[in-house]
């Protein structure tokens, strides 16, 4: 599946997707909020969810030298490819 094949209403689809997603994530985070600041602070979050960046939440290749989940992720779905 390549991404760049993707038009521009699958972006918009996806901007969505993660506007609602950041959505949850606020409100439960900020559960006396209005839903106007909620909205508010998800716009804000919805490219970039993750807010903290210690070391037990931030960029694993950057505190230990290790891969991220996503790249253990491909790297074992690679492998599991050529077994095939
Ligand atoms: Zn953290």
């Amino acid at each position: 599946m390549k991404s760049e094949a993707r038009g521009r209403a699958w972006r918009r689809h996806n901007r969505d997707r993660m506007i609602c997603r950041a959505i949850g994530i606020v409100s439960r985070e900020q559960p006396c909020g209005t839903p106007d600041e909620i909205r508010r602070s998800a716009l804000l979050r919805a490219d970039n969810l993750r807010d903290c960046t210690c070391s037990a939440c931030g960029n694993p290749r950057r505190y230990w030298k290790s891969l991220t989940m996503a790249e253990r992720r491909a790297r074992s779905a690679s492998r599991q490819n050529d077994t095939d």
